[in-house]
Parts: structure tokens; C-alpha cells; sequence
């Protein structure tokens, strides 16, 4: 066991955020998964298709990991507003067809939540024929699920509470933040 560090709190607009997870786990977790699917796609040239903007850092990061050479697109779509989830998911930035259509698919996103937009997104991505999908998250929270999602890598499951960090925002703050934070929900 590790002893436990004393929280580092930030604050973000109104609201503040108490340090969850370390960089250095996040670090170890991604080298993990990045050796596995090395192993899975050895040989293989893959797309990384990364969901904008939120799985930029940990992409990068995972890409690197893996060292297979292969190709990347990135894929927008959009439902938060604040810190809730939303039903309705926009395909802002749609995937290139002629990158995908017959080519192993890792599909990385920040988190995994309600299961929407993943829900909405999967389909579609399977009707341009890629060869395989792996979807990989860096971040589950199952308590959150309202549709079920098969998830090929899950970095780390978390209780339903807003993070930031390592990519992941709130209200467009809190990117850049190398290690990730979790809502204080405070009594008002
Ligand atoms: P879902 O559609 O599964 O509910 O949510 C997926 C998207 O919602 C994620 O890709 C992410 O952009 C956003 N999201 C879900 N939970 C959180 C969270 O705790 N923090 C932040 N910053 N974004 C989240
Ligand atoms: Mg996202």
C-alpha cells in the first residue's frame, strides 16, 4: 500500500476539484495498456481514431506506448453541458471512410459515462467496414452506464463524480493538468 498523499485542491470557474488520480499512476496504467495492445495488433498497422477534444493527452500518450506504427484520425462529436451528460450526441467531426474501411481500429476515448455517445457512435463507425474496433477508455464510470458498452480497455473504473484533467474539462478549463481531479460537492 502507498501512503496516501494529502489532497491538492484546485478550482476551476465556481467549483473545486480535489486531486483523484497521480500522474504517475495515469502513467503506469497507459505504458500497461500500450504493451497489450502491442501484443493484440503485433504486425498490424492500426488507426488511432481519437475522440476530440477530451482523449487528445491520454491518445498521445497511449499511441507512444503501444509503438505500433500506424495512422491517425480524429473523431469530434458532442453531449456534455456543464457537468451532465446529455442524450443528444452531434457528430461534429465524422471519421475519414477511406482511413477506416478495412483497417484495425483502436478507438480512444476519455471516458466512458453514460454510454450515449458511444451508443450513437459505434454503429456508424462499423458501417464505413473497419477490419476490427478496440475501443479503449482511459476511464469507466459504471455506476454512470444507462446503456451498455463493450469496452476492449478500461484504464481506470471510477465512482459517477465529475473529473478534469489529463485531457478531460470543464467548461473548457483544466486540459492541460497532468494528473486528474475530482468535484468537491459541497454543501450550499
Ligand atoms: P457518455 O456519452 O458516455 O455519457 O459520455 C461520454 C463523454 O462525456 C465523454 O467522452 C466526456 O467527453 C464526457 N464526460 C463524461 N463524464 C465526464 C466527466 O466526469 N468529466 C468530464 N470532463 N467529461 C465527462
Ligand atoms: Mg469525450
Amino acid at each position: 500500500m502507498k501512503p496516501n498523499k494529502p489532497d491538492t485542491v484546485i478550482q476551476l470557474h465556481q467549483l473545486r476539484f480535489h486531486s483523484y488520480l497521480s500522474a504517475t499512476d495515469i502513467q503506469e496504467r497507459v505504458r500497461q495498456i500500450g504493451a497489450e495492445l502491442a501484443e493484440q495488433l503485433r504486425g498490424e498497422t492500426p488507426l488511432y481514431l481519437v475522440m476530440l477534444k477530451g482523449a487528445f493527452v491520454f491518445a498521445s500518450d497511449l499511441i507512444r506506448a503501444t509503438g505500433l506504427n500506424g495512422e491517425v484520425d480524429f473523431v469530434r462529436t458532442s453531449s456534455y453541458v456543464g457537468t451532465v451528460s446529455s442524450r443528444r450526441i452531434k457528430l461534429l467531426l465524422p471519421p475519414d471512410p477511406e482511413l477506416v474501411r478495412d483497417r484495425h481500429v483502436i478507438l480512444i476515448e476519455d471516458i466512458v459515462d453514460s454510454g450515449y455517445t458511444m451508443q450513437h457512435f459505434l454503429p456508424e463507425l462499423r458501417k464505413l467496414r473497419p477490419a476490427s474496433v478496440t475501443l479503449v477508455t482511459l476511464l469507466h464510470k459504471p455506476e454512470a452506464t444507462k446503456v451498455p458498452v463493450e469496452i476492449d480497455y478500461v484504464g481506470f473504473s471510477i465512482p459517477d463524480k465529475f473529473v478534469v484533467g489529463y485531457g478531460l474539462d470543464y467548461n473548457g478549463l483544466g486540459r492541460q493538468l497532468p494528473a486528474i481531479y475530482q468535484l468537491v460537492e459541497e454543501m450550499i
